[in-house]
Formats: structure tokens, sequence, C-alpha cells
């Protein structure tokens, strides 16, 4: 989508730290990291959140998920612990419009959520 901040860094046109990129995903640091690994990961195709997902998304999204941990392992988080979040919709907090997984670690994360 030509106005979705995330498209442009998976084309090139907007600065991005990207970490990791194949075939279905893109990984990159957020803007505005919450802890020392704050890492969102991606579909490389414009889908604005969970609830634009269909039945044919399932692998995509367990590959999300994959990645998300291959990069916990690189990030030297996997052991310690971390995050995963996926805000949908304004009660969930989404500010992005274009679905992501966030990382979140190197840190102990604060409770309750919600
Ligand atoms: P949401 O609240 O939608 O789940 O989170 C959106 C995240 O995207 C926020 O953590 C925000 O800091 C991050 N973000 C917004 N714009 C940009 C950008 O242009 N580049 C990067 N790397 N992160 C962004
Ligand atoms: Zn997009």
């Amino acid at each position: 989508m030509s106005d979705c901040v995330f498209c442009k860094i998976i084309s090139g046109e907007a600065p991005g730290d990207i970490l990791y990129h194949d075939d279905l995903v893109t990984a990159f640091r957020d803007i505005h990291p919450v802890a020392p690994t704050h890492v969102l990961v991606i579909p490389n195709q414009h889908i604005a959140s969970v609830n634009e997902l269909d039945e044919d998304d399932e692998m995509l999204v367990g590959h999300l998920f994959i990645v998300a941990r291959q990069l916990a392992e690189r990030e030297g988080i996997k052991i310690s612990g971390y995050r995963l979040i996926v805000n949908t919709g304004p009660h969930g907090g989404q500010v992005v419009y274009h679905l992501h997984l966030h990382l979140i670690g190197g840190q102990r994360m604060r409770f309750p959520m919600g």
C-alpha cells in the first residue's frame, strides 16, 4: 500500500534497520524501542491487522513466530525470555495498520498487562 510506512520500509522507500528478510516476512528494529531488544516482524504483503487474515495465511502467521524466535536467539534473549505482542484495533493499541509482531526483551517485562 502506497501510504503505509511499513510497506515503504520493505520496499526501501523509507529507512529501516532491517535485521531479516525473506520471501514472506521482514524484520526491523522499532524506531521507539521500549526495551533493549524491540524488533517488529511483519508480512511482506500488506495485511492491515489480525482482522484481515484469512485461512490461507496460516503458514505466514506461523512463519512470523518462527522468525521471531530465530531473532530472539540472535539477540541473545532466547533463554532469558521475551514477549511477543500483536496489537489489534483501537482498544488493542494498534497504531500502524500493517500487521506486525513485536519481539521485546533484554529486560524483565512488567505485569500486569491490560
Ligand atoms: P502498534 O502500536 O501499531 O502495535 O505499534 C507500532 C510500532 O511501530 C510502534 O512501536 C512504533 O514505535 C513503530 N513505528 C512506527 N513508525 C515506525 C517507523 O517509521 N519505523 C520503525 N522502525 N518503527 C516504527
Ligand atoms: Zn503496509
